[in-house]
Formats: structure tokens, C-alpha cells, sequence
């Protein structure tokens, strides 16, 4: 069978997904089309290498990484357009998806260059796909910033999203990530950490914010491996009073950290025109159900 069409006159541009941890997830027309091309461009070579040798693919190796991925691709364009084929593979799951290969694929399109998927695996569709959460609608977030303080204004803007929230956290940050998320969401939202997916020790965790602590307390791996955050999206809006109901509890919850209960009613009666006594009850709720958890 070939995999790797050679009638067209420029190149063909392959991007293909390799294993997330267990090297058996590689498809045979991601093998095919491997051993086929004429170039394949890796993140890490020598990461690549031990792959391609156990199924025997013996295709050339060139760099393609996050700090040379704009020049590279100039060349690798030039490659294509001598019809020559090139596939592009990152170290895990499937390249742009948070790993390079972006400015190639723009350009091989703006140059009339076929770009063809070789489909396998990608972290946050295997994670969803077992995490129990709302398939039908999520969304992708990439990794949160390190900082604490701007890690919670990037949250906060996920706290309305109807959506499951995917994103990749690194396994050292995981714990100041979920007190961060403590903090915003509340504490009957549910979350899912899917670690080490396909390799030896995978575990998916799925409990709701109130009971974190205590299962990551239990769990001596936790700050170990690879993982995948997941959040349950906001409850279906009934209406966008309802929605304003939410963005003014959101706030009050935020000026509640800050500063004391008669300073937050204050200011959000300001903002907001309604009367301070219903402002005062919801304050003192959100601050009753703060100290519960
Ligand atoms: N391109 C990859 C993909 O398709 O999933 C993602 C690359 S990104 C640089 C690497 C992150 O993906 C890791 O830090 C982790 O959050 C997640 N990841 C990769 N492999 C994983 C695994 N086996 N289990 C859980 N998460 C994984």
C-alpha cells in the first residue's frame, strides 16, 4: 500500500501523531507514511529516534522545535516545494496541539502545499474521553499561567464557560493549580486529573472541588508524571438574568478575599445599584459557604 502520494508536483506535508506514553498507539498508516517520506522533521530527535527504531523506520531525521521552528520552516517549505515529502511528529500525541509545527502549517497552506492528518493521540481527547465529563461541548485552554495571581484571572474567566475546560498542568504545579481552582470555583463543581494516560501507572481522579484535597492528600504520585485537567462546565443558564445573577456573585466572591464583608457590599452595591441588604445576605452566604469547605 502507499501511504505517501507522490503524483502531486510540490510535496505532500504529513502531520502525524505518535504515542502519549504507550509506544504500541501508533497507527500502521502513521508507520507507513513514516518510513515513506522523504524527510521527517521531530521535536527532539534523539526523543524520536528510539520510536522509529523499533518499527524499523529509517527515514531522516531533521530538527523542529519551539526555538527554531520559524527559520526551519522556511527551509521545509523550500523542501516541499521541490516535491519532496515531509512528516512532522512532536515528542508526544499530535503536533501544534501545544507542540510545534504551527508557522509550518500556515505556510505550507499560503504556498498551495497539502497538509494531510495522520490522526492518533492527543492527551486531552483521551483524557475526556474517560473523564466522565460533558463530551458533547468542551473547550481547550493550553496550559494556565505559572503565577499564581495571573493564574486566577485565568481561571476566573473559565468559571462561566457552559463547556468542560481541558487544560495540561504540570504535575509540580498541580497542587498550587488546584487551590487556585478552589479558590474560584465552587466547591460542588467537579474535577477530573488524568494522569500518566497509557503508560504504567495511569490514574484518573474524579471527585468534585469540596473532596480534592483530601483524595490528593491520599495520593503520593500526584506531584509525579504527565496530566490533564478537566472541569465541569457552569450549570445550563436559564436566562441572562440569570447570568447577571452569576457575574455579580463572582464578584462579590472576589471582593470577599480582598477585603471585609461591609467594604465588598459596599463597593458592590456601587457597582451593581442593588440595595445593600441583599447584597449584605448574599455576602454573608458566599462567606458561610467559604468556610464550610
Ligand atoms: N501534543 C500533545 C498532545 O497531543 O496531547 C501535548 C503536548 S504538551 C507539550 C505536553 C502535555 O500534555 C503534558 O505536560 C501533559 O499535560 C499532557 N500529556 C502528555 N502526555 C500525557 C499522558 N500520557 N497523560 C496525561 N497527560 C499527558
Amino acid at each position: 500500500m502507499k501511504t505517501v502520494r507522490t503524483q502531486d508536483k510540490k510535496g505532500t506535508l504529513y502531520i502525524i501523531a505518535t504515542p502519549i506514553g504507550n509506544l504500541a498507539d501508533l497507527s500502521f498508516r502513521a508507520i507507513e507514511t513514516l518510513k515513506e517520506a522523504d524527510l521527517i522533521a521531530a521535536e527532539d530527535t534523539r526523543h524520536a529516534r528510539p520510536l522509529l527504531d523499533i518499527y524499523g523506520i529509517k527515514t531522516p531525521l531533521t530538527s523542529y522545535h519551539e526555538h527554531n521552528e520559524q527559520e526551519a520552516s522556511t527551509a521545509l517549505i523550500r523542501h516541499l516545494a521541490a516535491g519532496r515529502s515531509l512528516a512532522v511528529i512532536s515528542d508526544a500525541g499530535t503536533p501544534l496541539i501545544n507542540d510545534p509545527g504551527f508557522p509550518l502549517v500556515r505556510k505550507a497552506k499560503d504556498a498551495g502545499i497539502d497538509v494531510v492528518p495522520i490522526p492518533g493521540c492527543c492527551a486531552l481527547i483521551a483524557a475526556l474521553s474517560v473523564s466522565g465529563l460533558a463530551t458533547n461541548r468542551f473547550s481547550f485552554e493550553g496550559f494556565p499561567p505559572r503565577k499564581s495571581s495571573a493564574r486566577r484571572s485565568w481561571l476566573e474567566k473559565l468559571l462561566n464557560n457552559p463547556r468542560t475546560s481541558i487544560f495540561y498542568e504540570s504535575s509540580h504545579r498541580i497542587k498550587e493549580c488546584v487551590h487556585d481552582i478552589r479558590a474560584v470555583f465552587p466547591s460542588t463543581r467537579e474535577i477530573v486529573i488524568a494522569r500518566e494516560l497509557t503508560k504504567l501507572h495511569e490514574t484518573v481522579i474524579k471527585t468534585t472541588l469540596r473532596d480534592i484535597d483530601l483524595v490528593l492528600q491520599n495520593d503520593p504520585f500526584i506531584e509525579k508524571g504527565e496530566l490533564v485537567v478537566l472541569l465541569e462546565g457552569a450549570p445550563p443558564l436559564k436566562d441572562s438574568q440569570e447570568m447577571l445573577h452569576r457575574e455579580q456573585e463572582r464578584m462579590l466572591g472576589i471582593l470577599l478575599q480582598e477585603c471585609s464583608v461591609k467594604t465588598a457590599v459596599s463597593i458592590a452595591a456601587k457597582i451593581t445599584g442593588i440595595r445593600k441588604r441583599i447584597i449584605y445576605r448574599a455576602a454573608l452566604r458566599l462567606r458561610d459557604a467559604n468556610s464550610r469547605d
